[in-house]
């Protein structure tokens, strides 16, 4: 660095004294990698500016939601537009109305929609109405997949299968995780074992159909149809957490992707974010009219926000999901994005480095591993000191990926092929050098 003040270092030195670890969420602190986080001064399309003016190719997004880049013309006029009409009433909106049509257009396996203001919230949400629902304690949920951090969600595997999760944070006694189970993604057998002496109790079942917070794993489509199968054999809800997947990997989600191998499937309830604010704070969940219909007012599952449905953020996730609907926008986001995952795969392999590498619409995953991994304990084998070397020399030479290689990255409609094949360059230097 040329310059003589690090302006990222100041300020994270200043963020530290009045914000925990001077991040508002842990990952941002780079702790996985070292260093200092950038902080970010503006973004535009497929970029954005520190605090010492450094320009980064932005691969994470702000973590899945900008699709469409920062700062899309369409976009960014449909929230001023809305800002001028008024920031939030705590009183109906006819934009929530045409928002929640709009996602039961591009998502049919939903009849209702309720929404909230964050992925956390939203599965959170989901999980009290599946249990009003069922009258029904227990949930299962899979290693290494992430659903916001509710209490009950905040578990992993206890030391066997006969026993319940334990809390992966400080604070969560275990008496709020006892009736979570924690199973290993994609081990058929463990899920058929867990059914067979809890079916009967489960309230839900909730899976990253795509897994993002293992970086990126898909659930096998053979684990998905038997997850629909027991789900359905045991009166238990199939919850599909999208709110990473949601309007990322297709425009009708993850479900979409399964329903291609698996005709007529659909998951008993979604869950969604991200996109669907389009950077602004919304969120939502979905399920058929008769479970929905539990929901406080009409039923006696209480649920509410002060904030929900916002005005402004209902705004810019409708103009979002208007422009991603366009005739061809999905083609030409998954091509890109090939074209990243296959440069890459190119360029590990011309410096003779073991790579490999996946995606899905504008999601997308790499390893520093020959395989693509099935699981956590599989994606934990990853050298952390290399991929944090990766880290290091992307981010010196401009591109941003996310600081942990548990994450996965996204590229959006305003990355052009050049910007893809710079970052491949830069990256095959780096290659070079692990
Ligand atoms: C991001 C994420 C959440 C949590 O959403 P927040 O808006 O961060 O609370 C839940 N589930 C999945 C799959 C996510 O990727």
């Amino acid at each position: 660095m040329t310059q003589t003040t690090d302006h990222n270092l100041a300020l994270f030195e200043r963020a530290k004294r009045v914000i925990p670890g001077g991040v508002n969420s842990p990952v941002r602190a780079f702790k996985a990698v070292g260093g200092t986080p950038r902080f970010v001064q503006r973004a535009q399309g497929a970029y954005f500016w520190d605090a010492n003016g450094q320009r980064y190719i932005d691969y994470i997004g702000s973590w899945g939601p900008m699709i469409l880049g920062h700062g899309h013309p369409a976009v960014v006029k449909a929230v001023q537009d809305a800002v001028l009409e008024g920031f939030s009433f705590g009183a109906p909106t006819e934009r929530e109305v045409e928002l929640v049509e709009e996602i039961l257009r591009l998502v049919p396996s939903m009849d209702m929609v309720r929404l909230v203001s964050s992925g956390t919230e939203a599965a959170m949400s989901a999980i009290r109405l599946a249990r009003g629902a069922t009258g029904r304690s227990k949930l299962i949920k899979f290693e290494g997949c992430y659903h916001g951090h509710a209490d009950a969600l905040l578990v992993k595997a206890g030391s066997g299968l006969a026993t319940f999760g334990n809390a992966t944070s400080a604070g969560v006694p275990p008496e709020v995780v006892q009736h979570t189970i924690v199973l290993e993604y994609n081990n058929i057998e463990q899920l058929e074992q867990a059914f067979a002496l809890h079916g009967k109790e489960l309230a839900c079942l909730m899976i990253e159909p795509i897994a993002g917070n293992m970086n990126f794993v898909r659930a096998s489509v053979p684990f998905v149809k038997r997850c629909r199968e027991l789900c359905t054999q045991y009166g238990a809800l199939l919850v599909f957490d999208e709110v990473m997947n949601g309007f990322r990997v297709a425009l009708g989600s993850a479900q979409s992707v399964y329903a291609r191998a698996l005709p007529g499937f659909e998951p008993d309830m979604t869950v969604m974010g991200k996109v669907i604010g389009g950077g602004m704070p919304l969120a939502a969940f979905g399920a058929k009219r008769a479970v929905m219909e539990q929901l406080a007012p009409l039923g006696g599952v209480y649920q509410a926000g002060t904030l929900s449905g916002n005005p402004v953020a209902t705004a810019c996730g409708l103009a979002t999901l208007r422009e991603i609907s366009k005739p061809g926008f999905f083609e030409d986001l998954s091509r890109k994005t090939r074209l990243l995952v296959d440069g890459l795969k190119g360029a590990a392999a011309a410096e003779g480095v073991s790579f490999s590498a996946d995606s899905e619409g504008g999601m997308f995953g790499f390893f520093l591993l020959p395989e693509l991994p099935q699981n956590y304990p599989q994606v934990m084998k990853t050298d952390g000191k290399r991929f944090n070397q990766l880290f290091h020399g992307l981010l010196d030479g401009g591109v941003y990926i996310a600081p942990a290689l548990y994450e996965a990255g996204f590229v959006s409609a305003a990355h052009s092929d050049e910007d893809i094949a710079s970052t491949v360059a830069i990256a095959r230097v780096v290659f070079k050098s692990l």
